[in-house]
């Protein structure tokens, strides 16, 4: 079977609204809808018949909400917009069932979504900013700038379009997509308790990835939300002068910064974080990196992913061979980390996306190879 994508229009692009737009229903909190609510002089209840129908039922119209009386419908409206999206689109990889979701943002931005089946789970990659101003020297996203970052309803608005095409439920959420989730903070942990909801989308927090390339204040303040996310910094380099060549960011937060508040957070949450290490070779696979990332982490029981790069156009380096990526791995493991390697997926989708190719980060426990079965 030929591994070329196929691709399938959604539905065609609408002019986005000259006017101010308005928030978008997607991203408000359940107190917020009662809030809403009582300014309406609507009984409290409505509340939750309004996010039952946006959150469970998914409805992408006002009118379909057929048990709340027309003139509040009316109101509503007036308010807030029900979708985010201008147009959709979505490829799919032949291989593995990978597919790639392109959105149109009301403003005519567009972002990308990444689905990823494997096994009995099914993990939606999520952007959280268009583009990312962070540069790192590897990433297309970076290459590209910044554009904005993204409001919460389109940070929830993606799962929702995810869950629509999916070919099965949508089991975990990976914040590995385009943009850096702390440098557009509130907004993505605000998506976070939305997802997270029991009465709407309920995705355990436990199942939900946000990943960070280091922004220490972030870090700092997601050690005091009382949340139960799975945390993951993207290290890359196991000391200040190769970081700070191919992650700006270490020349903000160093690594001595760095790696305190990775300690400090997992002593205040007791949750252990993974480090992501992109292995480019030559540059940062040799046995040296290995053993100063072994004593970075080890005293903090931190867990690596090892990613062999993707190549990317404008980044002058390649993944090492799969035998030194092994070596690599077994290096750390021999010192009891606890370490996986991953495979990519969906390389017929993402050929053409840049960083989205890597939401195999992301990807679920078949992606993984632990090291012992290497
Ligand atoms: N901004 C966040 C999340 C999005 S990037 C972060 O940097 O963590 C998601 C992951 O993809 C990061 O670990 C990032 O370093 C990695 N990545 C980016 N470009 C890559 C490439 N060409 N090959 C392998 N991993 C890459
Ligand atoms: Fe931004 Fe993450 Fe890409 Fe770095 S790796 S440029 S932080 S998206």
């Amino acid at each position: 079977m030929s591994d070329a994508p196929q691709k399938t229009e959604g539905r065609n692009a609408t002019e986005a609204a000259p006017q101010a737009l308005k928030p978008l229903a997607w991203g408000l909190l359940p107190a917020e809808w009662k809030a809403a609510c009582s300014e309406f002089r609507q009984p409290v209840f409505r509340a939750k018949q309004i996010w039952k129908w946006l959150q469970q039922r998914r409805v992408i119209s006002w009118d379909a909400m057929t048990d709340i009386p027309s003139a509040l419908r009316d109101r509503l409206a007036e308010r807030y917009d029900i979708t985010a999206w201008a147009d959709d689109a979505y490829e799919q990889s032949a291989d593995d069932g990978v597919r790639k979701l392109l959105l149109g943002c009301r403003d005519g931005v567009r972002i990308e979504s990444v689905i990823i089946p494997a096994r009995d789970q099914c993990t939606v990659c999520i952007s959280t900013q268009a583009g990312c101003a962070f540069g790192c020297a590897f990433c297309a996203t970076g290459k590209c700038g910044f554009e904005r970052n993204l409001e919460t309803g389109e940070i929830v608005g993606q799962f929702i379009a995810a869950a629509a095409i999916a070919p099965r439920r949508l089991t975990h959420i990976v914040f590995m997509g385009m943009g850096e989730p702390f440098a557009n903070y509130d907004n993505v942990l605000k998506a976070v308790r939305i997802l997270n909801d029991f009465d709407g989308i309920a995705i355990g927090a436990r199942r939900m990835t946000l990943s960070t390339c280091g922004v220490v204040p972030g870090i700092e303040r997601l050690a005091t939300e009382n949340l139960q996310v799975e945390l993951s910094v993207s290290l890359h380099a196991p000391n200040d002068e190769l970081r700070s060549k191919i992650m700006p960011v270490n020349k903000r937060w160093p690594m001595a910064q760095l790696m305190a508040a990775c300690d400090n957070y997992t002593r205040t949450t007791g949750r252990v974080i993974t480090f992501e290490y992109t292995l480019v070779d030559g540059l940062n696979n040799l046995p040296e990196h290995a053993d100063r990332l072994i004593e970075l982490i080890k005293p903090m029981r931190g867990r690596v992913n090892l990613i062999p790069l993707s190549p990317v156009e404008h980044f002058d380096g390649v993944a090492p061979d799969m035998e030194s990526c092994e070596a690599f791995a077994r290096r750390l493991q021999k010192a009891a980390i606890n370490v996986t390697l991953r495979r990519s997926k969906g390389k017929g989708v993402t050929a053409a996306c840049g960083q989205l190719r890597l939401s195999r980060l992301a990807a679920a426990a078949s992606a993984q190879i632990p090291v012992s079965d290497l």
